[in-house]
């Protein structure tokens, strides 16, 4: 039998397209391809993007009650079927089920941010700033608005963006990873169901080919990205070159500092939790331990020994981690622990060969600890993005900040210490965007906003919260004045106040 193709989503309703091209969607603990999706063409993209454009203006003209009712009745729809959503997550990612509800309750918080569109995009106003002179500002949408998003938070990170985008009066059209495409169609037919207006979100599956051309598209006003460092440098000046604006946030290394005064059981539990949630899979894990010493034998000695109680498996069957998300992603992995090995690392806990709670087949690798990593070995270097955690000594606080301070990513960080001097000093001096003091995973809540500093976001604007009012809005300042017939008649100067 033929394996099942997912269509795009164009107007309400499913989009086949012209593009043949398609790619394999695995479920990563079994192995095995799932279904196949589709990869768009320039000109399906373009089929979408004209889509969105014919509903911009009726959509913009929409009284922000109406935008409001719309985001009230997703919400509702996206918390009673939240486990839906949820197995969808498990069954294309691998994360279990208890960490794709988390990632839900996250993107569902940007939904009710999002909610308060009347209060956010208020303007200003100041009377009289000349006699009979008003000035006010307003917000307006900016059109038809793309967003591109990785494999590894495949509901969260598109609703970073589109409640926001779609509450300001903007159209969208999503680029999901072709990896776990299904979760943005499921999204899509639930804001229907809303009753969202067809052609104001629109999702589109594919590759390079589809990513470029909503880049070039004169159509598409901004750019929202979220992915790898290098693709999202490249699509930040690609798409700035076309005249978009462009957020593009792009990978990490995160490093946990620990002072000895920290409580080590707190900072073991936290390690295990932030190095190893999601497979390691996520932007804003840690995977780098900086143990100020004399602690790292003993921080050692407590994370291996949590790390024995782990259950890898299959994400449905209340396992602790799930598979990596591809094979080749998983050997790529793996391959960093002969790395590690070869430079002189300690090898505490090696994830290969694990039992498992799965298919023989998945894609698995287990919870790896690695000990006294050279910081010039790409383990400690590069981004491995998968379930292992590096421990980096040093010899005191100024060094593990200079450590920090020195790496090219600057996403998240964390301080774990009982010394609240020491942790206001590090909240100022450490060059990283998001700081959590005695807190591994310093996610900003929904009315803040989500971003790094350095080469982990391109652009000036970070993720949700205000900034996103800024990004999706252009503001708008109109100077008014109410002539009387007493008007001053001709002068050619420039108009000063008075
Ligand atoms: P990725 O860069 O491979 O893909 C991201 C998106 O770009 C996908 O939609 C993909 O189809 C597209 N893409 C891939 N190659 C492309 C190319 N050559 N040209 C144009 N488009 C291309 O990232 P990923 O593997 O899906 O996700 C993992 C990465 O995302 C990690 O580096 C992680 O740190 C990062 N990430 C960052 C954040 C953040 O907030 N900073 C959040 C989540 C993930």
């Amino acid at each position: 039998m033929a394996a099942e193709i997912l269509d795009h989503w164009v107007g309400g309703a499913v989009f086949t397209g012209e593009s043949t091209r398609t790619a394999p969607v695995y479920n990563p603990a079994k192995g095995v391809v799932q279904k196949e999706v589709r990869l768009a063409s320039a000109a399906d993209v373009d089929h979408a993007v004209a889509t969105a454009k014919a509903a911009f203006p009726a959509w913009s003209e929409a009284s922000l009650a109406k935008r409001q009712t719309v985001l009230f009745a997703f919400r509702e729809i996206l918390n009673a079927r939240k486990a839906e959503l949820g197995a969808i997550l498990t069954a294309e990612h691998g994360k279990v089920t208890s960490d794709a509800l988390g990632e839900i309750a996250r993107g569902l918080e940007v939904v009710e941010f999002a909610c308060g569109i009347p209060h956010l995009v208020k303007g200003e106003y100041s009377e009289n700033v000349s006699t009979g002179v008003d000035v006010y500002s307003v917000r307006q949408p900016l059109g038809v608005v793309g967003i591109i998003s990785p494999f590894n938070f495949p509901a969260m990170v598109p609703m970073w963006f589109f409640p926001i985008a779609i509450a300001a009066g903007n159209t969208v059209v999503l680029k999901p990873s072709e990896k776990d495409p299904s979760a943005a169609i499921w999204m899509a037919e639930a804001l229907q169901e809303a009753g969202l207006p067809d052609g104001v979100f629109n999702v589109v599956h594919g590759d390079k080919e589809s990513v470029d051309a909503i880049l070039d598209h004169a159509d598409v006003a901004s750019v929202s990205f979220v992915g790898s460092t290098p693709i999202a440098k490249y699509v930040y000046e690609r798409g700035t070159a076309a005249g978009k604006r462009v957020q593009a946030l792009g990978g990490a290394k995160n490093h946990m500092l620990v002072l000895p005064d920290a409580d080590l059981d707190l900072v073991a539990d936290s390690a295990v939790n932030a190095g190893f949630g999601s497979a390691g899979e996520r932007c804003m894990a840690i995977s780098v331990l900086v143990a100020v010493e004399p602690v790292a034998d003993e921080l050692v000695a407590k994370i291996s020994e949590r790390m024995s109680g782990l259950t890898v498996g299959d994400g449905t069957r209340g396992c602790d981690m799930g598979p990596l998300i591809t094979r080749e992603h998983r050997d790529k992995v793996a391959g960093y622990l002969d790395v590690a090995v070869t430079d002189g690392a300690e090898l505490v806990v090696d994830g290969r060969g694990i039992e498992v709670d799965g298919d023989a087949d998945g894609f698995w690798l287990g919870p790896t600890l690695v000990d006294k990593v050279p910081t010039t070995s790409a383990v400690y270097r590069d981004e491995i993005f998968g379930p292992v955690l590096s421990i980096v000594r040093v010899q005191s606080y100024e060094e593990g900040l200079e450590l920090i301070n020195s790496g090219r990513y600057g996403n998240g960080t964390a301080i774990f210490t009982n010394d609240g001097g020491a942790a206001r000093r590090f909240q100022r001096e450490v060059q990283v965007g998001m700081v959590g003091i005695n807190v591994p995973i310093p996610v900003p809540v929904g009315y803040y906003s989500f971003g790094g500093w350095k080469d982990s976001l391109f652009g000036d604007t970070k993720a949700y919260g205000p900034d996103a009012i800024h990004f999706f809005t252009r503001q708008k300042a109109v100077t008014s004045r109410w002539l009387d017939p007493s008007h001053g008649g001709i002068n050619l100067g420039f108009p000063q106040n008075g």
